[in-house]
């Protein structure tokens, strides 16, 4: 059973042993990617643990995510994750793509089933010679060797779940085939976390669940996107964003309460690694890791 039970605070000149990890995108264009680097520069001193890259659906960014995975690691020495997905893919290009990864050093993969490539919330096909899902994907990366393995995890259930059970049995198959961690979808209600750890306790998956924390960079956007996924938008966040689409300042300070809010009771009660969603910016971030006690070293 979670203690959930609001400990004191802990003194503000005592700083905490965190593990933070920053989640970016592959760039599409010369402009895009010189905001990446901008970015990661100014988060790098924040000394994160890893920096993840994702994989578009269906491998559309295979050669990218590859790429701003090298570059990562040769030019910042930050230790970078890949991700990688399944879907319409064969077990052998997904192999090579594991490979692939093998041969340039990178030693560290979040895996993933991915979406259909009809649209998320679409059934789910399997390619006929690939892995039917992402606890066959972690099996298989493991055949090919000992890479460090972060699954997705579902504070609110994923969508395509039949119930609870299905849900928690379906992480407990990805961290039985070697996952180290599992990360956690977004979610923006503190509680939906607690319980997921409860089923989580009961059910003896003893790896992290590093909860995947989305700053608000858009609340229109992040939240369309949320839906999608299956996290859901509570009253109480609709109506702190309510009516500042055309106020970027207010939105701005807004944004930064509402995920201190969040970090801070997360951190509070016992929770010392972070995955932030970055969507390829800084600035938020660099405050929330403050209000965490870390800053640029
Ligand atoms: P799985 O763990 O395979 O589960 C998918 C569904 O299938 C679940 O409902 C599960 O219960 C069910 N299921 C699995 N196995 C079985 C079985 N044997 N019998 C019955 N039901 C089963 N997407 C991308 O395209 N690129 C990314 O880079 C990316 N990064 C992500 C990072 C994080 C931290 C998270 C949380 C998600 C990310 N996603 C990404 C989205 C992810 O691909 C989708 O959420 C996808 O729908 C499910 O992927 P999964 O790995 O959780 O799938």
């Amino acid at each position: 059973m979670i203690n959930k039970q609001r400990i004191s605070r802990r003194p503000k000149n005592e700083v905490p042993d965190l593990e933070l990890s920053f989640e970016f995108f592959p760039p599409k264009s010369d402009k895009a990617e010189e905001r990446f680097w901008q970015a990661l520069k100014k988060l790098a001193p924040l000394e994160p643990d890893f920096v993840s890259v994702t994989y578009g659906a269906g491998g559309s960014t295979r050669e990218r995510t590859l790429n701003m995975v090298q570059k990562i690691t040769t030019q910042t020495g930050i230790k970078a994750a890949a991700h990688l997905t399944c879907v319409d893919a064969s077990r052998h290009e997904v192999d090579e793509v594991v490979r692939g990864y093998q041969r340039a050093g990178i030693n560290r993969i979040v895996a993933l089933r991915g979406d259909p490539s009809t649209g998320i919330g679409e059934a789910f096909v399997a390619h006929q010679d690939g892995y039917n899902n992402a606890a066959e994907l972690v099996a298989g990366i493991k055949e090919i060797g000992d890479f460090d393995i972060s699954v997705a995890a579902y504070p609110e259930k994923h969508p395509e779940s039949t119930d609870w059970n299905a849900d928690i049995d379906n992480l407990k198959r990805k961290i039985d085939a070697g996952a180290n961690r599992a990360i956690t979808q977004m979610f923006f209600d503190n509680d939906h976390y607690w319980r997921f750890m409860e089923r989580v306790e009961k059910a003896q998956i003893n790896v992290p669940i590093v909860p995947g924390i989305q700053p608000i960079h858009n609340f229109t956007q992040i939240s369309n996107f949320a839906k999608r996924c299956g996290a859901s938008i509570p009253a109480w966040l609709l109506e702190r964003f309510e009516g500042l689409e055309d106020d970027p300042e207010t939105h701005a300070l807004v944004a930064a309460a509402v995920a201190a809010e969040q970090v801070i009771e997360l951190e509070d009660n016992g929770v010392t690694q972070f995955h932030f969603y970055t969507m390829n910016r800084s600035s938020l971030i660099l405050a929330l890791a403050r209000f965490l006690g870390r800053k640029s070293r």
